[in-house]
């Protein structure tokens, strides 16, 4: 019972690389309608389900309204892209700190390939910002994109702030689409 079903990609991705743990701190960029957060939820323990584990917190952002879920905040109607978010996202994480940064945000696409590939590509690399702002020396982003020739600039912006870059294609996201996850790892600024 999850609100959307890319929650199965980012599943699949977690199963594989475990960013989501017990206690850890969580940003979910583009969140609407809360599937995402419904997974980081779960695996955080951020609704305190396992009061024997550590409490983790999620965060999620999105232009539209996402309606509420337990053991997450929301910042509905706000932009991820804008900086005046970022500061508001602080007072929310403890500490200001995050550790993991996750963004399945997508513009509306206007079915021009190469159009919508430079839009997400030009949010994408935002979070780069974003990620100087809150994440943790030593944590991960995880960002949706749509593949095209700007995909390799935002690769090197990302591996000049992580130490370890790669592309994920869950199976899970349809073969025929364009769209692919960038996973950096091990932050260093
Ligand atoms: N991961 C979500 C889930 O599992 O429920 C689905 C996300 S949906 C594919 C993409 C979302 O990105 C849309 O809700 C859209 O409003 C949001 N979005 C696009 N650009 C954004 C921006 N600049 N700031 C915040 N949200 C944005």
């Amino acid at each position: 019972n999850f609100r959307c079903r890319s929650a199965f990609k980012l599943l699949e991705i977690d199963d594989k690389f475990r960013l989501l743990q017990p206690g850890r701190v969580v940003v979910d960029c583009g969140a609407a309608p809360g599937a995402w957060s419904q997974v980081a939820v779960r695996r955080v323990n951020s609704a305190g389900t396992d009061p024997a584990l550590p409490r983790g917190t999620v965060v999620g952002i999105d232009l539209m309204n996402i309606p509420p879920l337990d053991g997450a905040h929301f910042l509905s109607r706000h932009d991820v892209t804008d900086p005046a978010t970022h500061a508001e996202l602080l007072q929310l994480l403890p500490g200001g700190r995050a550790d993991v940064i996750l963004s399945d945000m997508a513009p509306n696409a206007s079915g021009v390939r190469e159009m919508d590939h430079e839009k997400l590509i030009a949010a994408c690399l935002t979070l780069a910002d974003l990620a100087e702002r809150v994440l943790q020396p030593g944590g991960a982003l995880l960002c949706k994109y749509w593949d095209g020739f700007l995909a390799r600039s935002l690769q090197e912006k990302l591996s000049s702030a992580f130490a370890h870059v790669q592309t994920v294609k869950p199976n899970a996201s349809r073969k025929e689409s364009a769209e692919r996850y960038f996973l950096a790892r091990k932050y260093r600024r």
